[in-house]
């Protein structure tokens, strides 16, 4: 897979994809302005349960 190397049309920065757009940071906000769920599965949604007893973990092969 070659990556080809431009100048980023938002920002003007020399950047490298495998398609001519927005390098990954301008990507990045704009992923982040047009699609604001994005950050909420970013997050951790729910809270690990501790039942499991690291012993048990650690004794699994
Ligand atoms: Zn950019």
């Amino acid at each position: 897979m070659t990556d080809l190397s431009f100048d980023c049309p938002r920002c003007g920065e020399p950047a490298e994809g495998r398609f001519y757009g927005p390098c990954s940071s301008c990507a990045q906000e704009l992923r982040a302005r047009y699609l604001p769920e994005a950050r909420q599965v970013e997050a951790p949604a729910y809270e690990p349960k501790m039942n499991v007893t690291p012993n048990a973990v650690a004794t699994k092969e």
